[in-house]
């Protein structure tokens, strides 16, 4: 449902602005909430929440809030700029982190960073090194921060095992006859179960720690510096929660690092970029290998094993169930879609040694 004018304005007259408001105009390309440029005396971004998926607004902006607190603070000491570093939440009149209307909208305001672009698309390679730069570099300003005292504001979210299990379930009822399509793949997920559950195996054991995960780690979320193109600031705090560093790598590194679509009918495209995996994980730790453990480290091949694997028993979980959770534009969408994540995790295990080789070079 589209916004009003006057539910955009009363939305703004809520806020704690400098100066006059002179616009509000529709701006970015993100897709899941509605964005706006605000120019006053300052510009400024204000949000409408996407509620739908985003179900406890308020726990999902204490998050947004903690970290950002955190992350200021951090950045101040290291002498650098949080107002362009760092998202900057801006409250209402009275002191509150969003202004809920009477139709049940949620806005939000921060701080416009200001000379930055964005990049729906990785168009070179120091894209996606920068890419890994800004995200590793999220990680080592927030490796002291209580990552428990995060909400989990979407419960279970890579809970792979839980996952695994969702997934028999939909095997078991097979409600829409489809299991006679896919016995193969179903048969590759179910081989590998332990994959599935080791960095959680980890993390019950005290061998991984509890990290803030950002979950959302593609290029446009982060923010260019416009004059050189340097990355400068992570956005789009949504998915923000308590989680595992490996997982935001290893997601990073199944979309990033994949030689072809994720919906890719013909296979002999889909494949592990060795160079684009090495380039990640060269900005990554770079940027935070001194703040992580060393089994995080030496995990991160696992963690994209994971990501991947997860995702594509998720693709086929949904298939199982009548297309009912992505949205497809063709039969057997999500089928394809499991189909190009095995082949990534296939062609993985048949480069498992370089990705080992190559995170070993960054151990202290
Ligand atoms: P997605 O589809 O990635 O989930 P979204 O709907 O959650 O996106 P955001 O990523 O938060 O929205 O913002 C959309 C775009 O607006 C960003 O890609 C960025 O270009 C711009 N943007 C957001 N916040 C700021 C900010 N504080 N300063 C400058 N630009 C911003
Ligand atoms: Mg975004
Ligand atoms: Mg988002």
């Amino acid at each position: 449902n589209k916004l009003t004018n006057e539910e955009l304005q009363n939305a703004l007259s809520r806020f704690t602005l400098e100066g006059e408001v002179k616009s509000c105009s529709p701006y970015g390309s993100g897709h899941i909430n509605d964005t706006f440029l605000v120019e006053a005396g300052r510009k400024y971004i204000l949000q409408r929440i996407n509620s739908e998926i985003f179900t406890k607004p308020r726990e999902l902006m204490e998050n947004v809030d903690l970290v950002c607190r955190f992350m200021t603070e951090e950045i101040k000491k290291q002498g650098g700029n949080p107002e362009r570093e760092s998202l900057q939440i801006i409250k209402t009149k009275d002191g509150s982190l969003y202004y809920e209307d009477e139709k049940k909208n949620f806005f939000r305001m921060y701080l416009y960073i200001t000379d930055c672009k964005a990049f729906d698309l990785v168009e070179k390679p120091e894209h996606f090194y920068e890419s890994a730069y800004a995200f590793g570099h999220f990680q080592k300003l927030l490796s002291d921060f209580p990552a428990e005292k995060l909400h989990e504001t979407i419960p279970h979210f890579h809970d792979s095992p839980q996952r695994f299990q969702h997934f028999l379930k939909a095997v078991e009822e097979d409600k829409y006859d489809r299991k006679k399509d896919c016995e193969e793949e179903i048969q590759f997920f179910l081989s590998h179960e332990k994959d599935l559950s080791y960095a959680l195996a980890l993390l019950k054991k005290g061998e991984l720690p509890l990290r803030v995960s950002h979950n959302d780690t593609k290029l446009n979320n982060v923010l260019f510096d416009a004059n050189t193109e340097k990355a400068l600031c992570i956005i789009d705090l949504d998915t923000v929660m308590p989680g595992l560093s490996i997982f935001d790598f290893g997601d990073a590194i199944r979309f990033g690092a994949n030689t072809g679509a994720e919906d890719e009918e013909d296979l002999s495209k889909i494949s592990l970029s060795l160079p684009l995996f090495s380039l990640y994980t060269k900005g990554f730790l770079e940027a935070c290998g001194s703040s992580l453990w060393e089994k995080e480290i030496l995990s991160l091949p696992e963690g994209a094993k994971i990501m991947t694997l997860e995702c594509g028993m998720r693709f086929l979980t949904d298939y199982l169930q009548g297309d009912s959770y992505f949205h497809v534009k063709r039969p057997r969408h999500n089928l394809d879609r499991a189909r190009t994540q095995i082949a990534l995790v296939k062609d993985m295990e048949k480069k498992w040694t370089e990705m080992k080789e190559e995170v070993q070079k960054y151990l202290p």
